[in-house]
């Protein structure tokens, strides 16, 4: 019998397609974990594991898996009263909630003059709603237990602290997800797939994307969103075929969505079926020469920089150097070091914001130089509006693998750049990856910048004009 967990809150705020399969289907057709996302379970389950190692909380005995015994044996340990209980098993219809711990507090409930509040062990640095939400989950499941709604829940972030809130601030919130779950624990076809970054690390991407691509799905479209798809749908334009050949006469004939957008969706749908770029007639901007590109791989858990990499000039026959911080102190020192050998008139090509917010944050608290950050040009919102791409695209792997028809995993997946760190071949790993996104970065600058911005009509051997 499947039930409610708090994982199913987790999930249906990640995707509600997720959390109908994770409902429906045995874990033992997910895709098995990569590598990467093994190495960051563990992490969090270590961290867990130190943080309760000191509270000195109980645990409820029961024999594997058999859940209405582990209720019961939680109860026995509720009406005790002890201070803290680690992983407790709370019970109600077609609902099983396992919180990390469960805190005793003041105040008169079934269980004698004091009750239990719920408190998870998360290993992000800020609280995030679906988080929240799993504790309400756990609390209504608590509350039924001891006859008493906590007034709070918390969350411990990784840096050790707590973060408290009122549970009523969320209760209409968890009541709708809640309602929401349960009707798809009646009905998996419910909630549809939709391609969105949170495939890409999902372990039912095996089953959804070949899914999506059979039947053409319109979610496979660069720019699309739930909305624009069941607006279309209703129009009767299903398929990314149908999609490329749209013209609707009139706002009624285009569901009212806007026309420019629709123009967007075509044109995208048009490169699906040609499988390359369109480029964009766009207004002219200001040359990106001379630079040089800058890139950082990092380690979010840790809060720092693992690698910088440099390549100057900006073109895929650069000169490509790289450094490789011994510590988070050491990385000032090791970026302007790999700064001071690039010429000063030269622009600083960056990919998205990791590298100003750290460079903003380290610069805090040093006397930086002004003129650095005057350099930084952040080239992937150009690269976004460069082209009508053949498939979504969210960040850089998928503007690799859509601009340039290369496999933007082919160095390694970025998300296991921290795992690489602590193995003895790093620096081959860390420096091939570095080399390769940064060349993947000049071949898109050149290929679909600098082409349109020489002639933005002109047609290149990989970018198809329109
Ligand atoms: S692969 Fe994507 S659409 Fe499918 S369940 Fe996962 S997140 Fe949802």
């Amino acid at each position: 019998m499947k039930r409610i967990t708090g994982t199913s809150f987790y999930s249906f705020a990640k995707c509600p397609r997720l959390a109908a399969l994770d409902l429906h289907l045995d874990r033992k057709e997910r895709r098995p974990p990569h590598p990467w996302e093994e190495f960051v379970a563990r992490r969090g389950r270590e961290f867990e594991a130190v943080f309760v190692r000191d509270l000195g909380a109980l645990e409820p005995q029961y024999p594997e898996r058999d859940f209405a015994a582990g209720a019961l044996a939680t109860l026995a340990l509720l009406q005790r009263g002890v201070p803290w209980i680690y992983q407790a098993v709370l019970r109600g219809e077609h609902r099983l909630g396992l919180p990390d711990l469960l805190r005793r507090v003041p105040g008169a409930s079934a269980l004698g003059d004091f009750h239990y509040e719920v408190v998870d062990v998360k290993s992000s640095g800020r609280a995030r709603g679906d988080q929240i939400l799993q504790v309400s989950f756990y609390s209504r499941l608590l509350a039924a237990i001891q006859q008493r709604v906590p007034e709070h829940g918390a969350l411990v972030l990784k840096d050790g602290r707590e973060e408290r809130f009122l549970l009523a601030d969320y209760a209409a919130a968890a009541a709708n997800v809640d309602q929401q779950l349960e009707r798809l624990l009646g009905d998996v076809a419910g909630a549809r797939p939709f391609l969105a970054p949170a495939c890409d690390s999902c372990h039912w991407n095996h089953r959804c994307v070949p899914e999506l691509q059979a039947r053409q799905d319109l979610s496979l479209v660069q720019g699309m969103s739930h909305g624009a798809r069941a607006i279309l749908e209703s129009l009767g334009v299903n398929t990314v075929a149908e999609l490329a050949t749209f013209e609707p006469e009139g706002a009624r004939a285009r569901g009212n969505l806007d026309a420019v957008l629709i123009r967007k969706l075509r044109r995208a749908a048009q490169s699906m079926l040609l499988g390359k770029p369109i480029a964009e007639p766009r207004p002219r901007q200001a040359p990106l020469e001379p630079a040089a590109i800058v890139h950082l791989l990092t380690d979010p858990w840790a809060g720092r920089v693992l690698a910088f990499g440099v390549l100057s000039p900006a073109r895929e026959d650069g000169a490509f150097a790289w450094a490789r911080p011994a510590s988070r102190a050491d990385e000032w020192r090791s970026f302007l070091q790999l700064l001071t050998a690039l010429p000063r008139a030269a622009q600083l090509l960056h990919f998205g914001e990791a590298l100003p917010h750290w460079y903003e944050e380290q610069a805090f608290s040093r006397e930086a130089d002004v003129g650095t950050a005057a350099r930084f040009v952040e080239i992937g919102r150009r690269l976004r509006s460069a082209a009508a791409y053949p498939g979504p695209v969210f960040g850089l792997p998928e503007l690799v693998r859509h601009g340039l028809g290369r496999d933007p995993f082919r160095f390694g997946h970025g998300g296991a750049a921290a795992m690489w760190d602590g193995e003895t071949a790093a620096e081959g790993l860390l420096a091939a990856k570095l080399r390769g996104d940064l060349l993947d970065l000049a071949a898109l600058k050149q290929q679909l910048l600098d082409v349109a911005d020489a002639a933005p009509a002109a047609a290149t051997s990989s970018v198809q004009t329109s």
